[in-house]
C-alpha cells in the first residue's frame, strides 16, 4: 500500500522540507523518495486477502535463495536510489524477519549517506523480545505489525494457519520494549471477514500508546478474487468507531501522509484510516518498490517490473545501473487506484506477497 508520500490531499507538492538533495522528477513530476524493498516471498502466514493457501500452496514455486538478491546487491541498488532521492526506507515482505540477516540488512542501509528513516512491516510471529532489541540496536526505526482480529477465532481464520492472536499482542509489546515506539498496527478491513472485530481492535489499543491504522481491501494481485462489494471503506469504518468513541481530526505528522489522522476527543491517543481504493491518493505517490528477485516495480499495480538481478550479476557499471535506475522514475506515469474504475477485468499484475504493500 501506499502509505507515505508528500504531496498535499488534492496531489500537488508541498516544498520538500526533508532534504536538499534534488531527487528525480517522474512524468506527472512527483519526486522519488521512498524505497519499500521486499526482502523475501515467502510467508508462514497464508492471509486469503494476500496467499490464498489454494493458490500459494506445496506446489507452489518460491524464489531459491539464488534467485533472490543478496545483501550486496540490496545496498547497491539501494545507494543508487538514494542518490536519485530516496531518503525513506521500509523492509518487507512476504514475512521479512524470515530473513535471518534481517538486523544486518537494516544495519547496512543505515550506514547509507543519505537515508533517513528505516521501518519494518511484518505480522510479528517472529518477533521475539531477543529480535526486537536486536533490531532496534541495529538502527530500525520504526514498525508496523500487521493484525486483523483481536478475536483469536477470527484471527486464526484471517491467518489461515491458526496462528493465536496472543502471540503477535506480546510481538507488539516486545516492540515497545525494545523502544520501537509508536508501534503502528495496521488493520486490513474486508467485509464479511473482520468487520465485526473493528470496535474490539479499537478498544483494545486505546489509551495503548499504539497508532491502530484502518486499511481499506485492495484489489492487489489476481489470486485474491477481490471485489468492490468486499471493501469497508474508511468513511464506513470512521463513522462505525466515531458513533461510541468521538474523533477530531488532526493535521498530518509529515506533509502528505497518506492516512487520515484522528484523536479521541478523550485523550485516549490516535487511530489512521488508509482511504485506498475510495480516495485515492496516487497523485503524491514516490514510492519505488524493489522485489526479493530483483525487479523494480513503480506502482502496487503495476504488470511488469524492471529486472536488475541477472544484469547485476553480468556485470553493469555503476555508471549504467545508475541511467537505468533514473530512467524507470522518469518514465513512470503510473496513477491505478485513480482510474480504477477504468479497468474492466484484473489484467495481469504482481502479488502483494512479492512487492509487500
Ligand atoms: N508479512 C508482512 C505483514 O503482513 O505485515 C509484510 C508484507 S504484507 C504484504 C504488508 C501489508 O500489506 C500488510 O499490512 C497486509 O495486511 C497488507 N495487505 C496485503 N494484502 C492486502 C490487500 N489485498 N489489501 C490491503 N492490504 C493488504
Ligand atoms: Fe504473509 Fe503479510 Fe501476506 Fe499475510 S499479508 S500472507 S502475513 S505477506
Ligand atoms: Fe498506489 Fe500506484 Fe497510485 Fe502509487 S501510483 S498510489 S502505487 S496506485
Amino acid at each position: 500500500m501506499d502509505f507515505g508520500g508528500y504531496p498535499d490531499r488534492g496531489g500537488t507538492f508541498l516544498q520538500d522540507k526533508l532534504s536538499d538533495r534534488a531527487p528525480v522528477l517522474d512524468e506527472l513530476r512527483r519526486p522519488l523518495r521512498d524505497l519499500r524493498i521486499s526482502l523475501t516471498d515467502r510467508c508462514n502466514f497464508r492471509c486469503p486477502y494476500c496467499m490464498p493457501r489454494e493458490m500459494f500452496g506445496p506446489d507452489h514455486k518460491f524464489l531459491s535463495a539464488d534467485e533472490t538478491l543478496t545483501l550486496d546487491e540490496i545496498l547497491r541498488i539501494t545507494r543508487h536510489l538514494v542518490d536519485l532521492g530516496v531518503e525513506k526506507i521500509r523492509l518487507t515482505g512476504g514475512e521479512p524477519l524470515l530473513r535471518p540477516d534481517l538486523a544486518r540488512v537494516i544495519e547496512s542501509i543505515m550506514r547509507i549517506e543519505g537515508v533517513q528513516d528505516i521501518a519494518l512491516t511484518t505480522n510479528g510471529s517472529l518477533l521475539t523480545p531477543r529480535r526486537a532489541r536486536q533490531l532496534a540496536d541495529a538502527g530500525l526505526r520504526r514498525i508496523t505489525i500487521s493484525l486483523d482480529a483481536l478475536s483469536d477465532d477470527a484471527f486464526r481464520r484471517m491467518n489461515d494457519v491458526g496462528f493465536p492472536v496472543r502471540r503477535v499482542l506480546d510481538a507488539i509489546h516486545a516492540a515497545k520494549d525494545a523502544g520501537l515506539e509508536p508501534v503502528k498496527v495496521n488493520m486490513v478491513v474486508r467485509r464479511g471477514y473482520n468487520e465485526q472485530e473493528i470496535l474490539p481492535m479499537v478498544e483494545h489499543f486505546r489509551y495503548s500508546g499504539v497508532i491502530l491504522r484502518f486499511i481499506e481491501y485492495m484489489d492487489v494481485g489476481t489470486t485474491n478474487g477481490w471485489n468492490l462489494a468486499d471493501v469497508v471503506s474508511a468513511d464506513e469504518i470512521l463513522e462505525q468507531i466515531s458513533s461510541v468513541h468521538p474523533l477530531h481530526p488532526v493535521s498530518p505528522r509529515v506533509p502528505g501522509e497518506v492516512a487520515t489522522r484522528f484523536q479521541f476527543d478523550d485523550g485516549a491517543g490516535e487511530i489512521g484510516l488508509i482511504h485506498s481504493v475510495t480516495k485515492p491518493f496516487c497523485g503524491g505517490c514516490t514510492r519505488l518498490r524493489l522485489t526479493a528477485e530483483g525487479d523494480l516495480y513503480t506502482c502496487l499495480f503495476a504488470a511488469r517490473g524492471t529486472p536488475l538481478r541477472q544484469r547485476l550479476r553480468e556485470g553493469i557499471s555503476d555508471s549504467e545501473l545508475r541511467q537505468v535506475l533514473e530512467q524507470v522514475w522518469r518514465v513512470r506515469k503510473d496513477a491505478y487506484s485513480q482510474h480504477r474504475h477504468e479497468y474492466t477485468s484484473a489484467a495481469e499484475r504482481i502479488e502483494m506477497s512479492k512487492i509487500g504493500g
